[in-house]
């Protein structure tokens, strides 16, 4: 994928994922104020009932207007003109709770504004129901007020109301592990990209580093082979024969890496220029002559195109014809390829055919041998050797030129490979 397409998908799903959490804390803000408002509710009504059974308790006459005060969301006032006994108060309380079903711990106290004391209750805990833990005393605040009042304290009333909570918990530990995964799977995205940039770029100037060696023994041999002394010893033309062979192939396997390169690279620039097309189908046929000996075979040319300039990028379309020819070699089965290149002109462009008559190509495996990588399985039976980028560097190079290829083959009769070149791309 093209580097800037990477960094805008990066920031739009970390913008996304910003939202999420914005949205899921909103949510669980307004959750938690929800039950929040619920547990106040509950509570009001429960300390309006002892409220009520106090007046009740000690024949308390006056009318007392709001009896029941928050003072916070976990404490709360019950002013009485009398105060109470703490074991009546405890029941009360209790009973209140139970009926409104406000289960957490609490702790109560009575505060008597004659005597100005605090009487303290105790710390009464909720299981399974109310049960007094005589261990622990309240320890809720005391506040010297001209009104005799009861004090109510919750105080575990946040883990309570968070135990109430526990879809959002739920969902915001699942948010959590996503954004967890998606934290990880970017930054081994990108570490995998730096990697493969760093190869490509390795594999760029090491092979352009190869370059001038091989065509420095190229040459070498070259006016070694032409040498009296050397022609007239059999042996060590031979060896200089082979150095000139084998430097062939190296520069072939160079030449395949390059184009490789170029492949994995997205933002490749065409030099154009304006172009023979038979020249450079000319140097393509002597350029696989070696191998086309090699193998006893022969390549007939049909070079009938009237107008056969174009503007195009000399290499790219020299490695263009030279893979087709390459592979109308390689795949000629047991019998010496025959190949023919063909040449016309429509309007607008030139249309170039190279057809053999090889293993050919199964219909299956036709829609599939532009991709990279891919080999047809039965080419390894042959021993042909390959990496599968020829064909995928040919099309994305002949598209490049807003140029098409097509495939016509048969199985054991052979293929056609037909590219068409529009003269100005
Ligand atoms: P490579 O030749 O390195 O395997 P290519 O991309 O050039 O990779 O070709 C992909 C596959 O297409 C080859 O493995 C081969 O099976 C098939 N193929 C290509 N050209 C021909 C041809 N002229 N005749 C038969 N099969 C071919």
């Amino acid at each position: 994928m093209h580097r800037n397409t990477i960094r805008w998908v990066v920031i739009f799903a970390a913008f996304s994922i910003i939202g999420i959490i914005i949205i899921q804390l909103y949510w669980v803000n307004q959750a938690y104020s929800l039950g929040e408002k619920q547990f106040i509710h509950r509570v009001d009504l429960a300390l309006n009932d002892v409220a009520d059974n106090a007046i009740k308790f000690t024949n308390d006459t006056t009318l007392l207007v709001n009896p029941v005060q928050r003072e916070a969301s976990n404490y709360y006032h019950i002013e009485v003109n009398q105060p109470l006994e703490l074991p009546v108060l405890e029941a009360m309380l209790i009973a209140a709770f139970q009926n409104h079903n406000v289960t957490t711990d609490f702790e109560y106290g009575v505060y008597d504004c004659i005597a100005d004391t605090m009487l303290l209750g105790q710390y009464i805990r909720y299981d399974s129901s109310f049960v007094a833990r005589p261990n622990r005393y309240a320890t809720i605040p005391v506040e010297k007020r001209e009104q005799s009042y009861i004090g109510v304290y919750f105080p575990k009333q946040e883990r309570y109301l968070l135990n109430k909570m526990g879809f959002w918990i739920f969902s915001s530990a699942i948010l959590g592990v996503v954004i967890l995964f998606f934290a990880f799977t970017t930054f081994v995205i990108l570490r995998q990209r730096r990697l493969s940039e760093i190869t490509r770029e390795f594999i760029n100037n090491m092979t352009h580093e190869f370059k001038t060696p091989i065509s420095t023994i190229g040459v070498s041999s070259e006016v070694l082979q032409r040498n009296n002394y050397i022609q007239s010893e059999e042996r060590l033309l031979k060896y200089t024969q082979l150095i000139a062979r084998e430097n062939q192939r190296l520069k072939k396997q160079v030449e395949k890496v390059l184009q490789m390169a170029t492949l994995e690279k997205h933002d490749f620039q065409l030099h154009k220029e304006e172009v023979n097309i038979h020249h450079i189908i000319e140097q393509a046929v002597s350029s696989v002559q070696l191998a086309l000996d090699e193998k006893a075979g022969s390549i007939s040319t049909r070079l009938q195109a009237r107008q056969p300039n174009l503007e195009a990028d000399k290499v790219h379309l020299t490695n263009i014809i030279y893979n087709l020819l390459d592979n109308a070699i390689k795949y000629s089965g047991d019998e010496p390829p025959e190949v023919l290149v063909h040449t016309t002109n429509t309007r607008q462009g030139v249309v170039i055919t190279v057809e053999d008559k090889g293993i050919g190509i199964g219909v299956s495996d036709m829609k599939h041998i532009f991709r990279k990588f891919y080999r047809v399985s039965t080419g390894n039976r042959h021993d042909v050797k390959g990496f599968g980028l020829g064909l995928s560097y040919v099309k994305l190079m002949v598209e490049a030129h807003k140029g098409t290829i097509q495939v016509k083959s048969k199985p054991g009769i052979g293929s056609t490979f037909i590219i068409y070149l529009p003269y100005k791309s």
